[in-house]
């Protein structure tokens, strides 16, 4: 195998844990074949054995981040994002499900190249991706997400009450269910794991409960992942327990189909009682807080400390096109400024910093995912999946003198979260492999 071996100079931030925000001003990362395999002082690692023969790349004036990780979004709805002005089930009835009703093959050989295009623009490097109900334009997601570079969990939009499909609804369930595991058993796992399948049953409202409970079995059979969505509108939590009566309450409906695993993440998760989010806590399914939607679609203010507490994992989410924009540095924005609501109703939430909104999106959606040990930091040993943030570009003024040197860590990242977006994103890794490059860097 070719090594692969190159350097970044740059202002490294990134958060261990919790509200821990790390900085290293004046920072070299080495990645070799795809990993971090040296961090540190840039004078220090220079002169270190481990710098002979490394090409370092020319970027000026960078921070350095690990990859931003959206743990929820729609593949097929980017083309209508910011459209409508309703509420969840109105919202999909008039402007979603048209949409995804011609996400057919041809129309996904035009997009979906360019919705990973732009996931890479924005610094997101993982993404967990819902596809339309069709298996082709699945397939066609996947090819497209494996030449992107990206670190892509994609699965086919799985309904069968209330469908936008064509088929009789005798044979939805049985079309849905072959269909995703022959997508699963294509892609799952595909380039070393860097594409992976989620069984992804809609919701509880377009969902039968035999579809629920089969496709949480083979996604147990197949180590797949599972992702739907879970108490995010009054309305829709209405519908389900009229749907499902017997149900203690709507997280009920998913334990009872067996969805609720380690390997599923859970779309919003807002109306939710203590015995839910207890629940949620006892399986070890993770949650995708997605504010920007939550904003845009009126549903709620998340109670994500309440969450926190019971141990739940949780990662951010743009959920487009509910979400009006892929740009997670205005999810961090949105997931803070949400918790700032809750505070002037009820003084004892606790407000969400900067740095905790931050640890959400990198570190937090690692977990979320499953892959902590891989990805989220930028600790020797990580596969580099980094997003470098050309920090002048968000400076109000171009002046010198303002540049990183004069800036802590704190600023930086608020400069991000406040301003950031792929006006500023220099170039975007994926293993140490280059998905983006802003045309205004400098060839290396
Ligand atoms: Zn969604």
């Amino acid at each position: 195998m070719e090594r692969h071996l190159f350097g970044i100079r740059g202002f490294a931030i990134d958060t261990p844990e919790f509200g821990a925000l790390r900085g290293r001003r004046d920072a070299a990362i080495v990645v070799e074949n795809g990993r971090i395999v040296a961090v540190g002082n840039f004078a220090e690692v220079r002169r270190s054995p481990r710098a002979a023969g490394v090409r370092w790349l020319e970027h000026g004036n960078v921070a350095i981040f690990p990859g931003l990780i959206d743990c929820h979004t729609h593949l097929p709805q980017y083309a209508v994002v910011a459209r409508g002005q309703s509420g969840l089930l109105p919202w999909l009835r008039e402007n979603i499900f048209p949409v995804e009703r011609e996400f057919t093959g041809p129309k996904a050989r035009v997009e979906a190249p360019q919705f990973f295009q732009q996931l890479a623009r924005h610094g997101t490097t993982t993404a967990m991706v819902y596809a339309a109900i069709y298996e082709d334009s699945c397939n066609v997601g996947f090819e497209a997400a494996r030449d992107s570079g990206l670190r892509i969990i994609l699965g086919k939009m799985m309904m069968d009450l209330g469908s936008y499909g064509q088929l009789q609804p005798k044979k939805i369930l049985s079309v849905s269910l072959l269909e995703s595991e022959r997508l699963c058993r294509r892609w799952h796992g595909a380039d070393e794991g860097r594409l992976e399948y989620a069984f992804s049953p809609r919701f509880a409202v377009t969902c039968s409960e035999k579809l629920m409970r089969s496709a949480a079995e083979l996604a147990g059979q197949c180590g797949a992942y599972l992702q739907t969505h879970l108490a995010e509108n009054r309305e829709e939590i209405e519908k389900v327990h009229n749907l499902y009566m017997p149900a203690r309450d709507y997280t009920d409906v998913y334990e009872k189909a067996g969805l609720l695993t380690p390997k599923t993440v859970l779309g919003h998760c807002i109306h939710l009682s203590d015995r839910e989010i207890n629940a949620i806590a006892a399986s070890k399914s993770a949650i995708a807080h997605c504010p920007t939607s939550n904003l845009f679609l009126g549903s709620g203010l998340m109670k994500l400390d309440r969450c926190r507490a019971a141990g739940i994992a949780i990662g951010l989410g743009s959920d487009v096109a509910a979400g009006p924009e892929l740009n997670m540095w205005q999810v961090m924005r949105a997931a803070v400024d949400v918790q700032t609501a809750r505070t002037f109703h009820d003084p004892t939430v606790p407000a969400l910093r900067l740095s905790e909104a931050f640890y959400l999106a990198t570190t937090g959606g690692a977990e979320a995912l499953g892959k902590r040990a891989a990805i989220g930091t930028l600790d020797v040993g990580k596969e580099a999946d980094l997003t470098l943030v050309n920090v002048d570009a968000l400076l109000p003024y171009s002046d010198p003198r303002e540049h990183l040197t004069g800036l802590s860590k704190e600023d930086v990242l608020a400069l991000c979260v406040y301003r950031g977006g792929p006006h500023a994103t220099a170039e975007t890794f994926v293993r140490g492999r280059s998905v983006y490059r802003a045309a205004s860097q400098p060839k290396t």
